[in-house]
């Protein structure tokens, strides 16, 4: 979409934004309820495009990028009412006579960017709760996935009128254009260095924004844990989508008492779970790296590893023509290995050790505010020294990735790893203004009025 479009679309949008922000419960429900049917309705098609950009095998399409919606919406249709209030709140001393509420307004007309790695999924979360919060939004969907964000485009012009919800496809300088634009919020996911131009865009209209982030979530392995269905976890979290996931485990720290036991508990279940080579299996298991220069990436780390001392325990391997990395175990994993200095985003995994609480909490504190901590510890003080010990996201005790498909659970990061909250009455809470409602029912406070009175003025 050329400049004049996009400009042309952000006007429209903008005159339409307060008929919108009106719109009652019964719309709002209705329209959420026509999305629900589209993708119950068009599940071949969205697993069609995945397994285009992706590879992804179709049971991941539909965990990962469908039910995580339907289950959203099911939420938000159930809880809408309420949230869109009229939240009563208590009247105290100074406004006797008043009575107060909280009333969510639609913060008006948003822009949500969205990245590639659940290309369909994280391009229609936000609209969501965009939808429920009474906004109207234009989508920029990823350039990386072309075969998704033109399945969400498809959508959104089935179901919408392009002055309530329209996605515009482009590259970077498209993003760029409409982060010229003066939106009344930008709900963006992906890189935290993309994060701050976007968030750097924002400060010239002083738009509020919410910024969905990365970096690196750690896995602490106690000796307490249960392994075997600690390491049959971390292998599900961590290649589900050939880790390709932003609140993958993207390195463990496991207790040296049980480090060797855990290196083989990880091959057991990884040879449990992917029997079959990753690259040839039929149907696909395992979901492919998005494009080339993903894969050199995630290569070379692998081969830098290796240069430095990491030992690959399991995997290792990868097939160039079809962009697939194999499961990968690096152990003996060191700060100075590139795949401990940026978020690996990909198969691999690499492993380090602890030998007491201090040390581990200092390895944490070391680096920025993960996105998800997670401990997997049967220990009860283990489990809260290191809740209370630590800053991040989120952060989950004996699981992994489900604060993202729980509507109940605020989902995001912190600092580095992002602002502001997704799920449930979060994420409508970030597509809305909260505005105090005051209303005087009877009497004045007219003793603050001047001339006033010397017995006030003496206390
Ligand atoms: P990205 O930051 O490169 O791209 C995200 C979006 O920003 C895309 O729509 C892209 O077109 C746009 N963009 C890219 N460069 C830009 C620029 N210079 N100026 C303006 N816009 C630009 O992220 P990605 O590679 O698509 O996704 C991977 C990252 O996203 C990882 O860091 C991952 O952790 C993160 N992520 C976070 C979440 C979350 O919910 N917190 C979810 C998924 C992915």
């Amino acid at each position: 979409m050329n400049d004049i479009a996009i400009q042309r679309l952000h006007v429209i949008q903008h005159a339409h934004k307060y008929s919108v922000g009106r719109t009652s419960y019964h719309e709002r429900r209705g329209k959420l309820l026509k999305l629900r049917e589209y993708l119950l309705a068009h599940v071949d098609e969205a697993c069609l495009a995945t397994d285009q950009d992706l590879g992804k095998p179709r049971s991941e399409t539909i965990i990962g990028e469908i039910l995580v919606l339907i289950n959203e919406i099911q939420y938000a249709v159930k809880h809408l009412k309420v949230w869109m209030g009229p939240h009563r709140q208590p009247t105290g001393l100074v406004a006797l006579g008043t009575s107060s509420h909280i009333q969510y307004e639609a913060k008006g007309q948003v822009l949500i960017m969205s990245p590639w790695n659940y290309p369909i999924n994280l391009a229609l979360k936000p609209l969501i709760s965009a939808i429920a919060a009474g906004c109207v939004a234009i989508i920029k969907p990823s350039e990386l996935t072309p075969a998704s964000s033109s399945f969400v485009g498809k959508l959104v012009a089935d179901l919408f009128e392009e002055q309530e919800v329209a996605v515009v496809t482009g590259d970077v300088s498209v993003s760029e254009k409409l982060l010229e634009l003066p939106f009344d919020h930008i709900f963006f996911t992906g890189s935290t260095q993309v994060g701050k131009i976007v968030m750097k865009a924002a400060s010239a209209h002083l738009s509020s924004v919410t910024l969905e982030l990365g970096g690196k979530s750690p896995s602490i392995v106690d000796a307490s844990c249960d392994l075997p269905t600690t390491a049959r976890l971390i292998c599900w979290g961590k290649f589900f989508n050939a880790g390709q996931t932003c609140i993958a485990p993207d390195y463990i720290i496991v207790h040296e008492s049980i480090h060797r036991a855990f290196l083989k508990e990880m091959e057991k279940a990884i040879h449990h779970m992917y029997p079959n080579s990753t690259f040839t299996s039929e149907p696909r298991e395992f979901s492919r790296i998005v494009n080339r220069k993903h894969f050199d990436r995630l290569t070379g780390y692998i081969a830098d590893a290796r240069a430095k001392g990491g030992q690959v325990t399991v995997g290792g391997s990868w097939d160039e023509k079809q962009l697939s990395i194999s499961p990968t175990l690096i152990d003996q994993a060191k700060d100075t290995m590139l795949l401990m200095q940026e978020e690996i985003f990909g198969p691999i995994l690499p492993v380090l050790t602890y030998r007491n609480e201090e040390e581990v909490l200092a390895m944490i504190r070391a680096k920025d505010k993960p996105l998800a901590l997670y401990i997997h510890a049967k220990n009860r003080e283990f489990i809260d020294t290191m809740l209370k010990g630590t800053s991040s996201g989120n952060a989950l005790v004996n699981e992994l990735l489900m604060q993202f498909s729980s509507p109940n659970t605020p989902f995001g990061g912190v600092n580095q790893s992002g602002i502001g909250k997704a799920n449930g009455f979060f994420g409508f809470k970030e597509f809305s203004n909260a505005k105090g409602v005051m209303k005087r029912r009877y009497g004045s406070l007219s003793f603050l009025y001047p001339p006033i009175s010397p017995r006030l003025s003496r206390l």
